[in-house]
């Protein structure tokens, strides 16, 4: 059976940066990989300045200066009264996920070009007293001292090594799109509050525009056309709806896995974490754990048992905050205490520092 030094399950955005960062340190490294195509659409874009300090150190810096947009700060509005602009102290980068993955996949195979396996579902491990056997649906085998679960939220790695899981399911529901930029907000993003639920919008690359709109609880329509509309009654902007290159609706979860490390087997990423995406901190969260992990790694299990303690706490305070986003989208009162707190994080400039250090997940350093 072929042998490795760690076996990663899942090649998304977290299990190709821990492969490129430990490859990088020369270990040898096996990603198993179910699918056999990427999917072309992207639900992931900020890349937050920690996340961008990993990618650089792995060597994708030049490839993010030149393809990433820098977000240089938010424009913040209640309907269609603009409050102000949160200048932020340093600038998250949009990139679609699918040309994160696609940099990330590229640069292993100049790494270790043998390292990804696709078309190989994991779906059974034996844990040895030295090492750990996977085996996949395909047949394909291997052994390695460490097993690392980052195969995403229904984690068969998780389930397999019998990790629970807690946390819950929120009523919130979204419905993003991806158009044509028609507006003026340049490379900033745009949030608008409003009565009615929250609307984002992000610039990418090659001048297009995500939008993002909390439904209504009652809503049942999820087209193009409905998500023009409530972006126009809650913001006063007209997207063109012809131009749309992806339209997703999603819902919100937030759950964080009992332990990150049991026995040979670690878990990274969506597999460890779910957290809301209102914030985009999910990969973020995940690219900063892929980094925890391989900076400890010294060949034996136990030396991650402290980085991954300590990861597990940043995990439950990024779920936090990503749960308090998700509360300030939800509808908003004109007169309430979460619109004084906006008024006031984007008149006193101690407060909009902080908002902007822990928009920027700055502060978790
Ligand atoms: C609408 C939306 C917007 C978001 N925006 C942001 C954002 O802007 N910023 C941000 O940081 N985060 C964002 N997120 C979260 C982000 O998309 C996820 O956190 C991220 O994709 C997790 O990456 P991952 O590598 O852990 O898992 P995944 O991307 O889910 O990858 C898991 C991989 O494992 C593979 N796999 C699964 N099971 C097996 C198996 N048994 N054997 C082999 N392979 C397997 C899958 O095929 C897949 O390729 C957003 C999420 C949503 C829903």
């Amino acid at each position: 059976m072929e042998s490795v030094e760690i076996a990663i399950v899942g090649a998304g955005p977290v299990g190709l940066t821990l492969a490129g960062l430990l490859a990088q340190r020369g270990v040898t490294v096996a990603v198993l990989e179910r699918r056999r195509e990427r999917s072309p659409h992207s639900r992931a874009i900020g890349i937050h300045p920690p996340a961008q300090d990993v990618l650089r150190a792995l060597g994708l810096g030049e490839a993010l200066a030149t393809e990433a947009v820098a977000i240089g700060g938010g424009q913040v509005f209640y309907g269609e009264s603009r409050l102000g602009r949160l200048a932020l102290p340093e600038a998250p980068m949009a990139l679609p996920q699918a040309r994160t993955e696609t940099l990330l996949e590229a640069h292993l195979k100049i790494l270790a070009p043998r390292a990804l396996r696709l078309g190989a579902e994991v779906s059974e491990l034996k844990q040895g007293i030295d090492c750990i056997q996977i085996f996949c649906k395909s047949g394909e085998a291997l052994t390695a001292k460490l097993l690392v679960g980052c195969d995403g939220t229904n984690s068969t790695v998780r389930t397999l090594a019998d990790i629970k899981r807690t946390g819950s399911t929120y009523p919130d529901r979204y419905l993003m799109g991806d158009f044509t930029d028609n507006t003026a907000f340049g490379s900033d993003a745009a949030l608008f509050f409003s009565h009615e639920g929250i609307v984002e919008s992000f610039p990418l690359p090659h001048c297009q525009r995500r939008w993002v709109a909390r439904l209504r609880d009652s809503q049942t329509a999820l087209t193009v056309d409905s998500l023009g509309a409530l972006v126009f009654a809650r913001t006063g902007q007209t997207i063109p709806l012809t131009t749309c290159s992806w339209l997703s609706p999603f819902g919100i979860e937030g759950f964080v896995a009992e332990t990150f490390l049991k026995g040979r087997v670690a878990l990274l990423g969506d597999a460890a974490h779910v957290v809301s995406p209102i914030g985009g901190q999910g990969m973020n969260l995940g690219i900063l754990g892929a980094d925890t992990l391989a900076q400890a790694w010294n060949g034996l299990p136990e030396s991650l048992e402290h980085a991954l303690a300590t990861h597990h706490h940043v995990a439950k305070r990024v779920a936090r905050r990503a749960a308090f986003n998700t509360h300030m989208g939800r509808p908003l009162p004109a007169l309430s205490a979460r619109r004084a707190l906006i008024t006031l994080a984007l008149r006193l400039p101690r407060l909009s520092q902080k908002f902007g250090e822990v928009f920027t997940m700055r502060d978790l350093a």
